[in-house]
């Protein structure tokens, strides 16, 4: 098995557990893994991720430029923007959850997350007793515009582990497949205890 369909066997497997826990619904959602020479694997655009085989998983530079002639996700400039700003970065996921969808248009800037032993499931983290902020980003159909504030303020506030998007969804990352679906299941219990604690079920 080549690298390149390591990967790609991850990334399937990923969006079939986020598309039966209700994040990825209507063909949302993209995913990607990189490989060791930078090039990316990404999905295509417009697949359903419950229902991914190795053929809706795509190459693309670390541009986000096509490598094999198909059309990656409209949201690869944000995958690109993440690889680019974090070094070993090796896995990037983004669900359309109910609850980042939800909170993020309750928050317009950010969501402090404190006192959760949940936290401890972020890289770093080794107690509740801290605080992690998600940035809210305004949603814009202008991908390389978002990807330039979002870089623009990674660039000033660092550790980050992931961000939300209003009305839209979350990102987040990890060095690996399995490291960031931990993230993404950790952040979205935080996120639905949120929602609870703002009596909105
Ligand atoms: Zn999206």
């Amino acid at each position: 098995m080549t690298e390149f369909e390591q990967r790609a066997a991850e990334l399937v497997e990923a969006g079939r557990s986020l598309y039966a826990q209700g994040m990825v619904p209507a063909t949302s959602g993209n995913l990607s893994a990189r490989l060791g020479d930078g090039r990316i694997a990404i999905t295509v655009s417009g697949r359903h991720k419950g229902m991914l085989t190795q053929d809706d998983i795509m190459l693309v530079d670390a541009r986000g430029q096509s490598l094999d002639g198909r059309r990656p996700s409209a949201e690869t400039g944000l995958h690109v923007q993440i690889y680019s700003r974090v070094a070993d970065c090796g896995a990037v996921l983004h669900p359309h959850s109910v609850n980042a969808t939800l909170l993020s248009r309750l928050e317009r800037e950010r969501v402090a997350l404190q006192d959760y032993e949940l936290l401890k499931a972020f890289p770093g983290i080794d107690s509740h007793d801290c605080q992690v902020d998600v940035p809210v980003f305004a949603n814009d159909q202008n991908i390389a515009r978002l990807a330039t504030k979002i870089d623009d303020w990674m660039s000033e506030n660092q550790p980050i582990f992931g961000y939300l998007i209003a009305g839209h969804g979350f990102y987040t990352w990890g060095t690996t497949v399995t490291d960031a679906l931990r993230h993404v299941e950790a952040f979205e219990f935080l996120f639905a205890c949120e929602m609870r604690l703002r009596g909105v079920h």
